[in-house]
C-alpha cells in the first residue's frame, strides 16, 4: 500500500518514499526547553509520530531527527531569571519533555540534536552564507541573512516578496532594527548584549549566539545531509522558521533543502488560541490532575484530521476513555495478533490502515476501525488471521497500547463526568426530569452510568 501525504511546497498529494531507498529521512523542529510543553506542541509531535509510525507499517523505515532548542532568546531569559545555568535550566526542560513523550507513547527520534552542541556547525554555515555575499554583518555587529540575494525566498509559504523587502534605502523606522539592509533580513548571529550574562560563543564575528532558524538548517545538514525526504513542524512554523532555513540551507548549499513539507494544524481551545495569558494552556500533568491518562489524551490529539485545527475540551477525554475501552474489549475478541503476524493483508482493517495511508487521515482511520469493532460479538465472528494482524497493526500506528489504565482513574470519574452527575442531580431536586435524562445519557456517552443514591448520586463506569 503506497502511502500519500499532501506536501505545503506543492500543494499537492505527494508519495512518501526513501529518496536513497533506504529510510525515509525525516527532520521535525523540537521543543524550545523553556518550560513545559503544552498539549498543543503534543498535537503536532503526536501527529508526527503517527507519520513515522505508519511510514513503517506500510513498508518505509525512518530516519528521525528532531531537535532541542535551548539557545535562543527564552531559554537564555528563563535561565537568568531562574538563577541557573543555561545548561542546568534546559537540561530540567528537557527531561521533563522526555517523560511526556514517553507517556504519550512517542516513539524516540534517531538523533535528538541540541543547538547549543552544534554551534561550531551554524557559524560554518553562517561563515559560507557570508562568502557567498548572502549574509553581512551590520552595525551593530549582528550578522543578517540578506532576503534580497535568494531568488526563492517566500516559495513556502506563498509570500509576495514585493511585500517583505520594503526599504531599499536600508532605513527603517523602528531603533533596533534599523541597521538592517531590509526589514526581511532576518539574524544568523546575534551580538551579545548585556542581557545574555554568560551565554555567549566566539565567532569571526565577535562574541554572540546563534539565531533560532540557523540552528534548524545546521543540524539538518548535519545529520540529514543537503538534501532530505521530509521536515515537519506546526503551521506557525511555516513562515518566517521554514522559509528562513530554506532560505539559509539552499543559499548555502545551491541543492534542494527538503523534498516534502508536512505541517500540522493547531490544537485550539474553545474555538481560539491556547495562551498563557488566557489561563487556557495546558499540559500533560493538568491533564492527569483531572483524572485523566496520557492515552486517552493521545486519542484525543489523534481524532480531527492534521491539516484542520482541533479544538480541544474536557468533555473529549470522557469520550476518549470510553472508546479506548471499547478498543480494549475488541482487542480481548480477537485474541492476541502474535500467531498473525504473517498474515498477508490487513483483513477487516484495510480500510483504516488505507485511510492512514491517504493524507494521515486519522479520524477516518479511526471511524473505521470502529465499523469493524462495532460488529465484534463474542463468539458471533469467526475471525481471520489478517484481519487479527490488521487490528495490531492499526493500534500500532496510532500508537494505541490500549493498556489498562490504573485502577483509580477507571473508578474515579474525572472532573467533567462528576460535574455534568452533579447537574444531573439537580436537575432532578428541581423535577427537571428532561434535563436529567438528558444528562444521563449524555453520562452514558461518556462511559458513565449514574445511580441515585440515598443522599445525592454514584458513578461506575459503564
Ligand atoms: P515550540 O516549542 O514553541 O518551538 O513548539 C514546538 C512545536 O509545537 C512546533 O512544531 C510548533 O509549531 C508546535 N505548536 C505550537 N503551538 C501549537 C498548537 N497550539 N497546536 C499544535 N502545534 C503547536
Ligand atoms: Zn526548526
Amino acid at each position: 500500500m503506497d502511502f500519500f501525504l499532501i506536501n505545503t511546497l506543492t500543494g499537492e498529494k505527494e508519495r512518501i518514499y526513501a529518496a536513497d531507498g533506504k529510510a525515509l529521512r525525516f527532520y521535525a523542529c523540537g521543543p524550545t526547553v523553556y518550560g513545559p510543553a503544552h498539549i498543543g506542541n503534543f498535537r503536532t509531535f503526536i501527529l508526527q509520530d503517527v507519520f513515522r509510525r505508519t511510514a513503517e507499517a506500510l513498508g518505509v523505515p525512518t530516519f528521525h531527527v528532531r531537535n532541542y532548542t535551548d539557545v535562543d532568546d527564552k531559554t537564555i531569559r528563563g535561565a537568568r531569571a531562574a538563577g541557573q545555568s543555561l545548561k542546568a535550566f534546559t537540561d530540567h526542560w528537557r527531561e521533563r519533555f522526555e517523560a511526556d513523550c514517553l507517556a504519550l507513547n512517542l516513539l524516540t527520534p534517531h538523533v535528538t540534536p541540541s543547538a547549543v552542541e552544534n554551534i561550531p556547525e551554524q557559524i560554518d554555515m553562517i561563515a559560507q552564507l557570508v562568502e557567498k555575499d548572502l549574509a553581512y554583518q551590520a552595525a551593530d555587529e549582528t550578522v543578517y541573512y540578506r532576503v534580497e540575494g535568494f531568488a526563492d525566498y517566500g516559495k513556502l509559504s506563498g509570500l509576495d516578496r514585493s511585500q517583505t523587502v520594503v526599504n531599499a534605502d536600508g532605513r527603517l523606522n523602528s531603533n533596533d532594527e534599523y541597521t538592517k539592509e531590509s526589514v526581511a533580513d532576518f539574524a544568523l548571529w546575534k551580538a551579545w548584549k548585556e542581557e545574555d550574562g554568560e551565554n555567549r560563543w566566539d565567532s569571526p564575528w565577535g562574541p554572540g549566539r546563534p539565531g533560532w532558524h540557523i540552528e534548524c538548517s545546521a543540524m539538518a545538514r548535519k545529520f540529514l545531509g543537503d538534501s532530505f525526504d521530509l521536515h515537519s513542524g506546526g503551521v506557525d512554523l511555516i513562515f518566517p522558521h521554514h522559509e528562513n532555513e530554506i532560505a539559509q540551507s539552499e543559499g548555502c548549499t545551491g541543492e534542494q533543502m527538503v523534498r516534502h513539507w508536512f505541517h500540522v494544524a493547531h490544537l485550539q481551545i474553545d474555538g481560539g488560541k491556547m495562551s498563557k495569558s488566557l489561563g487556557n494552556l495546558y499540559t500533560l500533568d493538568d491533564v492527569r490532575e483531572r483524572g485523566f491518562t496520557p492515552e486517552e489524551l493521545r486519542y484525543v490529539l489523534i481524532s480531527g484530521h492534521y491539516r484542520q485545527p482541533l479544538s480541544f475540551s474536557w468533555e473529549s477525554l470522557g469520550a476518549a476513555r470510553a472508546a479506548l475501552k471499547r478498543l480494549r474489549a475488541a482487542r480481548e475478541l480477537l485474541g492476541e495478533a502474535d500467531g498473525a503476524a504473517d498474515a498477508t493483508g490487513f483483513g477487516d482493517f484495510e480500510p483504516a490502515l488505507r485511510a492512514l495511508a491517504d493524507d494521515l487521515n486519522t479520524p477516518k482511520a479511526i471511524g473505521e476501525i470502529f465499523s469493524v469493532v462495532k460488529k465484534l460479538e463474542p463468539g458471533a465472528l469467526e475471525v481471520s488471521d489478517a484481519t487479527r494482524h490488521g487490528f495490531a497493526v492499526s493500534m500500532r500506528a496510532l500508537g494505541l497500547e490500549l493498556a489498562a489504565p490504573p485502577e483509580s482513574a477507571l473508578d474515579e470519574a474525572p472532573e467533567n463526568v462528576k460535574l455534568l452527575a452533579q447537574s444531573r442531580w439537580e436537575a432532578k431536586q428541581a423535577r427537571d426530569f428532561n434535563t436529567a435524562d438528558q444528562l444521563r445519557d449524555e453520562l452514558l456517552g461518556l462511559g458513565w452510568r449514574v445511580k441515585d443514591a440515598k443522599d445525592g448520586f454514584e458513578l461506575s463506569p459503564k
